[in-house]
């Protein structure tokens, strides 16, 4: 044990264990030293001149609290957190042109720097102690990153940051846009023709930004994120596989998110059996190391290979339902084994960084998944939204459980709030009932971040102040943005309608097709 480092004592707090009573957690006192849990157990506070020979630092009374381990946000991206509220629920190819940043002039080190630290201050105020972070920067400029790290070190919320790329264009992996759009967009849109020289030019810039980058900060850790496969070449993909070995990195990318990305798998994929996850597995990409985000159109056959390879999937029930993608087949997921994650994806498709409506949307969703199967629980819920994220993003043996020997990341939540009354059970209080009100303290790495459901490490008002002095001039780029997609519009809803038409043997919505 490190005498010197600051020492936390929690005191009388229901402590959650996913293991134990999750309706009654017991009462029990936690002692934090310097980053990580120390002890847990009733009547620590007896036991401190014992355990540390002198008194804690900092005491926390946790009476009226339920203490869970921090909450993961295993999907997110930090680049249109300044987007929530822009647009209504429309298809996910339509909202990517909206919200991508390379669509829009480069940004500002003010805004990149100001929208992280939104971002990060919303994710805290949630409870959400760690955050995995496929950021999109376009340019991939290093003193532009190290704007965004420093923000995130700043805000004191832990993130598994990624750089999001491909070298494949959106435009070329995008059922009927190249033969549908005007071909004054589409030669910009489509021009990115990828090669084996792109590809290993790519990997090595990443290589190089993370080397630069990567300084081993303790609440800052790494992985690497192509796009999605289809946005992939083989060389790419083989390149980053490479790295990821190399580094022992995680690798984050989005599969079958909706229904034109499975059926430009089945167009352009035959190779691999029209299958995006073999297509993976065959570039060495499927591994324990290798998160998936969404998999709304999975099929079983695909289930059994994830879960062999012992990689993860991230659902983002409420995201998919904004961009209107479907639902994810969650009690098939449960039951397959396969670790599982939640995620509240971008600001601009989910509007909202709060995983109690992502833990909801995937208990509930259930109901038109599957008739048959009782789970996922609330308990699950609770799971992929701690423990299970934890795993995705590279992080399961430090973090989502509150034990000895872990990373001090929690989340206390006031029980007198009308969520918790009358206790019946923090599980399923936890999932259906709270919405993120109750959130009183956070704690992340051992140092507090969040007292009174205020953070104390960034002055919010402040930051309001940075973020509307650059949003005149995002407002009018993404007034421009819009306006193109707009002119799109015709050829946008033919390209969807053929989409609709062609058949394909999967099927993740509600009633039948175009109902
Ligand atoms: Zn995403």
């Amino acid at each position: 044990m490190n005498g010197s480092a600051d020492t936390i004592l929690i005191t009388g707090g229901r402590v959650y264990d996913h293991d134990g009573d999750t309706d009654h957690p017991p009462v029990a006192d936690i002692l934090i030293v310097g980053d990580h849990i120390e002890a847990v157990g009733p009547g620590l506070a007896e036991r401190l001149p014992v355990l540390l020979g002198r008194p804690a630092d900092n005491v926390i009374d946790a009476r009226n609290h339920l203490v869970l381990p921090g909450l993961v946000n295993a999907h997110y991206h930090s680049h249109d957190t300044l987007l929530k509220g822009c647009f209504e629920a429309i298809p996910r190819e339509t909202w990517l042109l909206n919200a991508l940043p390379p669509n829009y002039p480069r940004r500002s080190r003010a805004e990149l720097r100001a929208r992280t630290l939104l971002g990060a201050v919303e994710c805290l105020r949630a409870g959400i102690t760690t955050v995995q972070d496929m950021a999109t920067m376009a340019p991939m400029d290093a003193g532009d990153i190290d704007v965004v790290l420093a923000a995130y070190a700043e805000a004191g919320i832990r993130c598994v940051f990624s750089l999001q790329t491909g070298d494949v264009h959106g435009a070329a992996v995008t059922p009927f846009w190249e033969a549908l759009l005007p071909k004054s967009v589409a030669g910009g849109m489509s021009g990115v023709v990828s090669s084996a020289v792109l590809a290993e030019g790519l990997a090595e810039q990443l290589r190089e930004l993370h080397a630069q980058l990567d300084t081993g900060h303790e609440t800052i850790t790494w992985g690497l994120a192509p796009s999605s496969p289809e946005r992939c070449s083989p060389a790419f993909l083989r390149a980053l596989a490479r790295l990821s070995a190399e580094a022992g990195l995680p690798v984050f990318t989005h599969i079958y998110e909706s229904r034109a990305t499975t059926l430009i798998a089945r167009q352009k994929f035959g190779h691999w059996d029209g299958s995006l996850v073999r297509y993976l597995d065959d570039h060495g990409l499927l591994g324990p190391r290798t998160c998936l985000a969404h998999g709304v159109w999975m099929q079983p056959s695909e289930m059994r290979l994830i879960a062999e390879a012992g990689a993860s999937v991230v659902l983002n029930p409420v995201g998919n339902l904004k961009t209107r993608s479907g639902v994810a087949p969650m009690s098939r997921y449960v039951d397959s084994g396969i670790n599982l994650g939640l995620g509240c994806d971008n600001n601009s498709c989910s509007d909202a960084q709060n995983l109690f409506q992502a833990m909801k949307a995937f208990a509930g969703l259930a109901a038109v998944s599957s008739v048959v199967s009782h789970r996922p629980t609330a308990r699950d819920a609770l799971f992929a939204a701690t423990a299970g994220g934890a795993q995705a993003v590279g992080l399961g043996d430090r973090v989502g459980r509150i034990r000895p020997g872990f990373k001090a990341d929690l989340t206390l939540l006031d029980t007198t709030d009308p969520a918790f009354v009358p206790l019946n059970s923090a599980a399923r209080q936890v999932v259906f009932s709270e919405c993120g009100r109750s959130v009183d303290v956070v704690i992340v790495n051992g140092r507090v971040v969040v007292r009174g459901g205020r953070t104390t490490t960034v002055d919010e008002t402040a930051l309001r102040h940075e973020i509307e002095a650059v949003m005149a001039g995002l407002r009018a780029d993404i007034s421009a943005v819009c306006g193109r997609t707009e002119a799109l519009r015709p050829h946008l809803e033919e390209a969807h309608r053929r989409t609709w038409d062609a058949p394909l043997e999967v099927h993740r919505y509600v009633g039948v097709p175009n109902d």
